[in-house]
């Protein structure tokens, strides 16, 4: 790249998103300074937990799958590179109430991919793990080369490699941005301090709508989801990694989970959103109501796990768009200026392909995908 082509971008927020966006356009060859409060992965941050599921399988939502299974490639490349491992590849099985072929359109373009998986009956389900109660399961897909990725890890890992590789890290928060002109010249952080760039990227996650008020107050609500670890019977290896894939399990109401890993539990969370929450203040204590319907949910699903504690709990917060689609996309008045967020609870595994395509919109080298557009909700939302 010639030096004419270098930019000086600036991304606010290093979670999963920013962290690999920030590298990607590292990569391409720009001076990229990349600014978070509280550090990548940190305990507040939608990808600060221990794990999040890794797969291609999308069920209706064909449009992710492709972006899925790129993920996972570019996923397996970073892990070589960097000598460490940063997705377990357990397999992911995603069980279904009623074999509903809208359910079973992901297939094709996995089969397509070359991506591995296999279509079970209750029997064989049954079968195979017996630690779940298959009664009221019809059907499922075990996806063999997905599993789970250590998140609040990869988080780290990728600004590591980023500031390895030149890119300028600092801590501080990007204040909040009202649109004036037709182009942002600098932000200003929380401690004074102003950051000039030729192209900005907000990738704030659950704090887009505090960050960017004009454009995303409304449209994205972060909600507070609670997740909780139980504890496995003493010597007992069926809740874990090494016999159980992480799971879907998709009827009328959706949990998933992660078997247990690194000795920590086996961990269960309800995909319903919960209330609207501030993702600075919340407090991240664990409330009675959503233990006791974890506990009931597990002790229907995995009767072994009906009486054992629950051994940690994280409480944390999707980033909801009005689809659960999300937004990536250049800022309505600014042209200097990229949004990427609404992760809307399954974000997490699409990070290195996110920063992969926004790398290429900021060099001019990818358009907008239409799904993505942020121009969808103009009609919807901001009337
Ligand atoms: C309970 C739960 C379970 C989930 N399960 C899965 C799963 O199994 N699989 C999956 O793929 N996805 C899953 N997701 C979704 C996924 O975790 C998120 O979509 C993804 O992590 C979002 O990443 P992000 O980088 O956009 O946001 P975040 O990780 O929240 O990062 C935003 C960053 O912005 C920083 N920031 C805040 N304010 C400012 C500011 N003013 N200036 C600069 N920086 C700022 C924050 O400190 C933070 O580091 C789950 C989410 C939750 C909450």
């Amino acid at each position: 790249m010639s030096a004419r082509n270098v930019s000086r971008i600036v991304v606010a927020g290093a979670g999963a998103w920013g962290g690999w966006i920030a590298l990607c356009l590292r990569r391409a060859g720009h001076r990229v300074t990349l600014v978070d409060p509280w550090g990548p992965g940190n305990a507040r941050a939608s990808s600060g937990d221990e794990t999040r599921i890794v797969r291609a399988n999308y069920g209706a939502a064909t449009h992710y799958v492709g972006m899925g299974v790129r993920a996972l490639e570019l996923w397996r490349e970073f892990e070589r590179a960097e000598g460490i491992e940063l997705v377990r590849r357990c397999g992911v099985l995603w069980m279904e109430g009623s074999r509903d072929e809208a359910h079973r359109a992901s297939l094709p373009l996995m089969r397509a991919a070359g991506v591995r998986f296999e279509e079970l009956s209750r029997a064989d389900l049954a079968r195979r793990y017996p630690q779940i109660d298959t009664q009221d399961i019809e059907y499922a897909i075990l996806e063999s080369d997905s599993g789970y990725a250590f998140a609040r890890r990869a988080c780290r890992a990728v600004v590591e490699a980023f500031a390895r590789e030149g890119g300028e890290y600092v801590h501080g928060a990007v204040q909040p941005l009202s649109a004036a002109g037709s182009s942002l010249v600098r932000v200003q952080l929380n401690n004074g301090a102003t950051v000039e760039a030729d192209a900005f990227v907000f990738a704030c996650g659950p704090w887009l709508p505090e960050v960017l008020p004009d454009v995303l107050g409304g449209v994205i609500r972060p909600t507070r989801q609670e997740l909780f670890y139980f504890g496995e019977p003493a010597g007992d290896r069926a809740f874990s990694d090494d016999t159980m894939p992480a799971w879907i399990d998709h009827r009328e109401s959706m949990w998933y989970g992660i078997p247990g890993n690194e000795h920590r539990g086996f961990k269960i969370g309800d995909d319903e959103r919960g209330p609207d929450t501030d993702p600075t203040t919340q407090e991240r204590v664990p409330t009675a109501a959503m233990i006791s319907k974890t506990r009931a949910y597990a002790a229907h699903r995995f009767p072994t796990l009906a009486h054992v504690p629950i051994t940690e709990a994280r409480v944390c917060q999707y980033e909801n768009t009005p689809d659960n689609d999300f937004i990536i996309d250049r800022h309505p008045a600014l042209d200097n200026v990229w949004i990427a967020g609404g992760g809307s609870g399954h974000g997490f595994k699409h990070a290195p392909t996110i920063g992969e395509h926004v790398a290429q919109l900021v060099a001019g080298q990818a358009r907008v995908r239409n799904e993505f557009a942020l121009a969808r909700f103009e009609r919807t939302v901001r009337q």
